[in-house]
């Protein structure tokens, strides 16, 4: 290790105040200045914050956007999800592969670049898209491909490629983005103005118990998809025993399909900032937290100038808005790539400065949560819609939407459409009204709520999008007839294979088995029994799975067997002989007829 290194970590260290929590902020600056965090660094940082090396090692080998092994100067993550994928993303990293010489997963001889698939980045609205260090590239194709390695070989910058500012914020001095907000429907509840601290002053005018009050009678339920009753959550925390207590904001959207949170942190940070604010009133807390996933750090300066600016402005820090004896601050932590640090407990580890193993419920976050105190999880959207509802009313917001759920909904809607961006529609509107919104004109089938959720046909149209029947937390994907269903549910199991954080045995195997079976199906060698050891290999995982990461990841299997059985069924056959056929015999002897130069007589090919 370098003295660079050596003295860069001994005064990082110094400055998180060894804080074992600021972990992942160490290991994050670490790989950012040297391209990875080596032995060597994992060692000085297990011995400056005083932590056993297992643990550095731990979470340096649990987070993507980490490494041990020495990155290139420029690390191209170009997203294959699924609707990159559609869009063309194969044929982009094609060129990115030949342009630079080298497969995914390697680094250039020179140390320049290094290439990479990642999973979602938020950005399936301007597929196909990539992540080149912390800057976002959208709207790919291969010319542009090779034009970026060509421009960053002859020096340029990331940031002076980025010629052309989206709309909106992302052409803020502090963001410089590409990325467009495709804001396609604006409601009264997130897309409103707001005067910053006009809902937060209404608040301080009430007592604690009574913006819970409020917030119950509003009947706003969490925006991530369960749906838990936002006032009853807080209450439990306030009621909950500890001096200290914490709101955790979770802007780690990381279920593919969905980037509705990015358009609030970029257009709305004043809204979503005072409900966190609102909420550590509400429970007592005086620090909050955003986690930011590592795919969105291209917001973090606008989104910390923000914060910065609400201080100067009395509405964070001590005595806000005068009220004495109130004293709320937030701070940013970023993620480091990791979908399973969407599920709240998980975000918690990565929070206190851990791997994002999910922990064990009960004890619930809101009794023991953030370093074993009560704390409020609550995503981007919820805060912002419990800002609105102190500002509004509860009444007011309790009057939208359908009755189980009140209030309007943001969707982000992309895949097969014509409108593919962010949509702020009630509850309870019909899917098949949703799509005519989207130009979805060919839609055959529809991801409604991310892989996690559920996939329908044209038979589901008419069902409507709320808690109660088709809930999802804002992800909708479009497919049109000339997709594969089945090749779909086998990309998302891909990606569940490549999520699990493997604590669990029916998630790690269960999920690799199940991607296993399926592929079969679809190679052509399936039979019918497969069908029936699916579905029940699926619903082991989803019952025996230790977090809510295990028990939805067989759904892209299980809703394609229930609501596209034909495309199942026309690719599996009987089997007279009753051999079963696991795996391809000629793909398994084709390598060792290429090493012995013979070929096989007992199986021709
Ligand atoms: Fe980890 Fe999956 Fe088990 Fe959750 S269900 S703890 S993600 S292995």
């Amino acid at each position: 290790m370098s003295n660079d290194a050596s003295a860069f970590i001994k005064e990082y260290c110094a400055k998180t105040g060894r804080d074992p929590a600021r972990l992942l902020d160490v290991a994050r600056e670490v790989q950012a200045r040297f391209g990875c965090v080596s032995p060597q660094s994992i060692t000085a940082i297990s011995r400056e914050m005083k932590l056993p090396r297992a643990d550095v090692e731990g979470l340096v080998t649990f987070y993507a956007f980490l490494s041990t092994a020495p990155k290139g100067r420029y690390v191209i993550r170009l997203c294959n999800d699924v609707v990159d994928m559609m869009k063309g993303a194969r044929d982009v990293g094609e060129a990115f592969s030949r342009e630079l010489g080298i497969k995914f997963g390697r680094t250039t001889a020179d140390g320049l670049f290094s290439l990479e698939w990642t999973p979602c980045i938020g950005m399936s609205d301007q597929a196909p898209a990539a992540l080149i260090n912390e800057t976002v590239f959208t709207h790919l194709d291969g010319d542009k491909a090779r034009r970026i390695v060509g421009e960053l070989r002859r020096g340029s910058t990331l940031e002076g490629m980025v010629d052309t500012f989206g709309d909106g914020n992302n052409a803020h001095p502090l963001v410089r983005s590409m990325v467009m907000n495709n804001i396609r429907m604006r409601g009264p509840v997130i897309f409103s103005d707001l005067q910053p601290g006009s809902a937060l002053k209404k608040a301080l005018a009430l007592s604690p118990a009574e913006v819970i009050r409020d917030i119950k009678t509003s009947r706003l339920r969490g925006r991530g998809g369960a749906g838990f009753p936002t006032g009853m959550k807080w209450d439990f925390t306030r009621q909950a025993e500890g001096a200290e207590k914490y709101v955790l904001c979770n802007a780690d959207e990381g279920e593919p399909g969905t980037f509705k949170d990015r358009v609030i942190l970029t257009e709305c940070p004043h809204l979503f900032l005072e409900g966190m604010t609102i909420a550590g009133y509400a429970i007592g807390a005086r620090k909050g937290i955003i986690y930011l996933r590592g795919e969105y750090a291209y917001l973090r300066a606008f989104l910390e100038k923000t914060i910065q600016d609400r201080r100067d402005s009395g509405l964070l820090g001590r005595g806000i808005c005068g009220k004495a004896g109130f004293e709320f601050d937030i701070r940013v932590q970023m993620g480091a790539g990791a979908y399973v640090c969407g599920e709240e407990t998980s975000l918690i580890s990565s929070c206190e400065g851990s791997r994002g193993d999910p922990k064990n419920r009960p004890p619930f976050p809101a009794q023991k949560g953030f370093l074993g105190r009560p704390t409020v999880v609550n995503n981007v959207e919820t805060f912002a819609c419990a800002a609105r509802i102190l500002d509004q009313g509860p009444g007011w917001f309790a009057n939208m939407g359908s009755n189980g759920s009140p209030g309007t909904k943001l969707l982000s809607v992309s895949g097969d459409c014509r409108r593919p961006g962010v949509y702020e529609v009630p509850f309870g509107i019909k899917l098949r009204d949703f799509l005519r919104m989207a130009d979805a004109s060919d839609a055959a089938a529809v991801q409604v709520g991310g892989p996690s959720g559920q996939m329908v046909g044209p038979a589901d149209f008419d069902r409507t999008i709320c808690y109660d029947d088709l809930a999802t937390g804002g992800s909708i994907i479009v497919f049109d007839s000339k997709r594969d269903v089945l090749e779909i549910a086998s990309a998302f199991m891909e990606f569940f294979v490549e999520e699990s954080c493997g604590f669990c045995t029916p998630c790690r195997v269960g999920n690799f088995l199940l991607k296993q079976r399926l592929d079969k199906v679809l190679s052509g060698r399936g039979e019918p029994s497969d069908l029936d050891a699916l579905r029940e290999l699926a619903e082991t995982v989803r019952f025996a799975s230790r977090c809510g990461f295990g028990q939805t990841s067989p759904n892209p299997i299980l809703t394609t067997l229930k609501n596209f059985r034909s495309a199942y069924e026309k690719r599996v056959k009987p089997n007279p002989e009753r051999i079963e056929p696991s795996f391809d015999i000629r793909a398994a002897l084709a390598d060792a007829e290429n090493i012995t130069g013979r070929k096989s007589v007992l199986f021709p090919a």
